[in-house]
């Protein structure tokens, strides 16, 4: 792959949205990047001012405003080219979507689609949609509104999702009302049309996609967390889904963000996802990273160390 930036986030790169792995074509698609509404104690409940204030380079000002204490999110969708196939892993938050315990995706109206054109990627055009998890900001471009009507916004698509999810976040399971996770209207606007569709299928445990490309359960943030193992041409890549929110969480792997279903569960995922990107010098791709987007990684100590950001343009 092309170098990578050094571990910085002011180090600026001309306009970057594509980068190739192997027999891999990677598109960063934006929806949306800006200041969360969450401080750092908020978004991440268990950490201390300290483990902030020692990464301050690599994490000011894209990851985190030092000023206001306020830290920076985005949500994108990581665009694949494989074996003849286009496939999208999470779809965001989605337009016009009422959420009523997560105000920050209430009813946006982002230019999604059209950043996906800018790719080259008509909606027609998608062969499978990976929603790594069914958390309300990862399944949300699923559909669209037509009329009154949510319908498939990838109408020709596979939507694979991973069946621990589909059971848990049911609304009859009353999953949804707990504070701050805010999944309430999601089925309803987002999981059912595709499935009257027709177009969903599930999977447990592992599911390979193509050649280049293997889904595996991760559990923890959800019960049916999952990333995405690129392997191709000796370039490997982890479509990370939410096993990090934020890049501190490489220096710093203990520290949860406050949207974790299980806490245990999510720092051995994590960890074990770590691991196998340090140990296999794989670039980790999570789904809400500002700045680059992405980085490399390697161990340190008994923990580890991000070493280099992927050379996507920044957010
Ligand atoms: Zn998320």
């Amino acid at each position: 792959m092309s170098p990578l930036a050094t571990p910085t986030s002011e180090t600026e790169t001309p306009s970057v949205s594509t980068i190739e792995l192997g027999d891999v074509r990677i598109h960063r698609v934006m929806e949306y990047s800006d200041t969360t509404p969450m401080t750092t104690d908020v978004f991440f409940p268990g950490s201390k001012p300290e483990e902030w204030q020692r990464h301050t380079e690599l994490l000011a000002p894209h990851h985190w405003e030092p000023d206001t204490g306020l830290t920076r999110a985005a949500t994108q969708t990581w665009v694949l080219r494989s074996e003849g196939r286009i496939i999208l892993i999470d779809t965001g938050a989605g337009n016009g979507k009422y959420r009523p315990l997560q105000p920050i995706w209430s009813y946006l109206n982002t230019d999604y689609l059209a950043n996906l054109g800018a790719v080259g990627v008509r909606p027609e055009d998608v062969d499978i949609v990976a929603n790594t998890h069914l958390h309300d900001d990862h399944v949300g471009w699923n559909t669209r509104l037509e009329g009154r009507d949510w319908v498939p916004t990838f109408p020709n698509a596979t939507y694979l999702m991973p069946r621990r999810d589909f059971e848990y976040w049911r609304p009859e399971n009353l999953h949804n009302t707990v504070f701050g996770r805010g999944n309430q209207n999601v089925y309803e606007d987002s999981i059912d049309p595709v499935v009257e569709a027709g177009l969903v299928q599930t999977w447990d445990e592992s599911y390979r996609i193509d050649s280049h490309l293997r889904l595996e359960l991760a559990p923890g943030h959800t019960p049916g967390a999952s990333i995405i193992h690129l392997d191709s041409g000796g370039d490997r890549a982890i479509f990370a889904g939410d096993l990090l929110h934020g890049a501190i969480q490489v220096h710093e792997p203990h520290i949860n963000s406050c949207f974790e279903e299980d806490e245990e569960g999510a720092r051995a995922s994590r960890a074990r996802m770590f691991a196998h990107a340090a140990d296999n010098n794989a670039l980790v791709l999570p789904a809400h990273l500002p700045g680059h987007g992405a980085f490399e990684m390697r161990r340190r100590g008994s923990g580890f160390e991000l070493t280099n950001w992927a050379p996507f343009s920044i957010t």
